[in-house]
């Protein structure tokens, strides 16, 4: 590019960002949207990292938190009144079973969620689940319409929302825009699979501010926007695209370390905690804990458990794999085989290895609450989550917070977790070699008790720094922030 050209373009993107940051005042109310909104009851622990830090920043300033309700409504989809807890106002809607086929278990979780986890072979795409994708992001933006006032800040989240900006600047709203992705996003040529992908970007491009769990996630975002989009780079991590300026950003999602260790030690856990014990009597316990999902690697991780066995025949009757996989999502196709295939897997395994005083392999087709959990993550000798992709992977942050630091258990990490780029004292492996899965199983089971200390305190230094209040700041700091 020529110097008077480029000169020409630099004053026309100073121009976009001084207009955009002109269009939006200092910030305001805080509105959350995501999918669905945490059951707020009081004196409940809430679920998983995004609950509990979103909740936490709408105590502190007060704020409206709109999301699905769970709900099919008989005829159309429809926006609830709001209710009042404490300082949260909760805005639901109920989706009619086209909304939820289409967008829901459709474009987000059939199209959306494989291409995101680099599992383009699974994805189904249609356009009809496209429309209802974009159908359900009009609606949330009506709903935040209702309420919008100029200074207010919306922070969306996740896969469900991308085109969630898109619809609210359409309806008129210059607010500051955030999103913050939960998920990895792919290498360009894998998110270039997904046939609408050229409209999802603009849409993504409507917002301020981008967020993600890993630099790898962010850059696949920028280079997609570089190469494909036509995009420029500004200083500061922004990026110039369909004529908006959008910021990026890096911002790994953290747990409440202080509050895990309380959960793993208090002892109103001790009835399932006891029979548990007793039931692995002296045998060293290895835990996984993941949703029943394609992107967890749990068939390649019991394939590679029972190489363990195969190659350890000493380890017979002196270890113990407790699998919970809570089903998720068991109206998609897809997660329909994943559990057969499990099952089959497991009953496989056991069958060939199993005495009459020991089963090899504990396979539970159920969730736990959090306060059993985390102290059974506590008993646990190794923690093995080998996902074969995933965005943060919360479980690998709790496992190591709920340890005892004097005597702590070992985390077995996939390096394809987003968690990885953190926990780099984790035992590190490629979840597609089950080789090295068994060989990470052996080395943590007799792993001298000065290495997992040392281990475990460089992890927790990572998981106080980079808490989950730190996380929401951090975020909602930049999403305030002039461009
Ligand atoms: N979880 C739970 N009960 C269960 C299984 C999981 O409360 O039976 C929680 C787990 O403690 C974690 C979250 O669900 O906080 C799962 O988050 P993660 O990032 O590991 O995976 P995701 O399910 O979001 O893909």
């Amino acid at each position: 590019m020529e110097d008077s050209q480029f000169g020409r373009a630099l004053a026309d993107l100073r121009d976009i960002a001084a207009r955009q940051s002109a269009a939006q005042s200092e910030a305001g109310r805080l509105i959350v949207v995501s999918n669905r909104v945490a059951p707020i009851e009081e004196g409940q622990p809430t679920a998983g990292g995004l609950a509990a830090g979103v909740l936490d920043a709408l105590n502190d300033k007060g704020g409206l938190w709109i999301g699905w309700s769970g709900e099919i409504a008989s005829d159309a989809s429809r926006i609830l009144p709001e209710r009042q807890k404490g300082k949260i106002r909760l805005q639901t809607l109920d989706l009619s079973q086209a909304d939820y086929d289409e967008y829901y278990r459709g474009f987000a979780n059939a199209a959306l969620w494989p291409v995101l986890h680099y599992r383009s072979a699974l994805a189904r795409f249609t356009r009809a689940d496209y429309a209802g994708y974009q159908r359900v992001n009009a609606l949330f933006a009506d709903a935040v319409a209702q309420s919008l006032a100029p200074d207010d800040v919306v922070w969306a989240h996740d896969y469900h929302l991308l085109g969630l900006a898109d619809a609210l600047r359409e309806r008129g709203a210059a607010n500051r825009l955030g999103i913050f992705l939960h998920t990895p996003f792919p290498a360009a040529a894998v998110f270039m699979t997904i046939p609408v992908h050229a409209q999802l970007a603009r849409s993504l491009c409507q917002y301020d501010l981008i967020g993600f769990q890993t630099e790898t996630d962010r850059r696949s975002f920028e280079d997609y926007i570089l190469r494909e989009a036509d995009g420029h780079l500004l200083p500061g991590r922004a990026l110039v695209a369909y004529g908006r300026v959008v910021r990026t950003g890096v911002y790994p999602i953290g747990v409440q370390t202080d509050d895990i260790r309380r959960q793993a030690e208090a002892p109103a856990n001790c009835p399932q905690m006891a029979r548990l014990r007793t039931s692995i009597g002296a045998s060293k316990l290895i835990i996984s804990v993941d949703r029943l999902d394609y992107s967890k690697g749990l068939s390649e991780r019991f394939r590679a458990y029972e190489r363990f066995l195969e190659q350890n025949a000493d380890q017979h009757g002196a270890v113990t794999f407790l699998q919970i996989a809570p089903p998720s999502r068991s109206d998609v196709e897809t997660y329909r085989e994943i559990r057969l295939e499990l099952e089959r897997e497991a009953g496989r395994i056991n069958g060939r290895f199993a005495e009459l005083d020991w089963t090899p392999l504990r396979y539970l087709n159920k969730g736990f609450a959090r306060q059993v959990l985390m102290p059974m993550y506590a008993l646990a000798d190794v923690g093995l989550v080998t996902p074969m992709r995933d965005g943060m992977n919360l479980v690998a942050k709790e496992f190591v917070a709920a340890q005892d630091p004097l005597d702590p258990g070992v985390l077995v990490l996939s390096q394809f977790a987003g968690a990885a780029c953190e926990l780099k004292a984790a035992l590190l492996v490629n979840p597609h070699d089950p080789d090295e899965i068994a060989q990470a199983l052996e080395q943590a089971l007799v792993m001298p008790r000065d290495e997992r200390r040392d281990r475990h305190a460089e992890m927790m230094a990572v998981l106080r720094r980079n808490s989950l209040s730190a996380w929401r700041d951090r975020f909602l700091g930049d999403l305030a922030r002039r461009a």
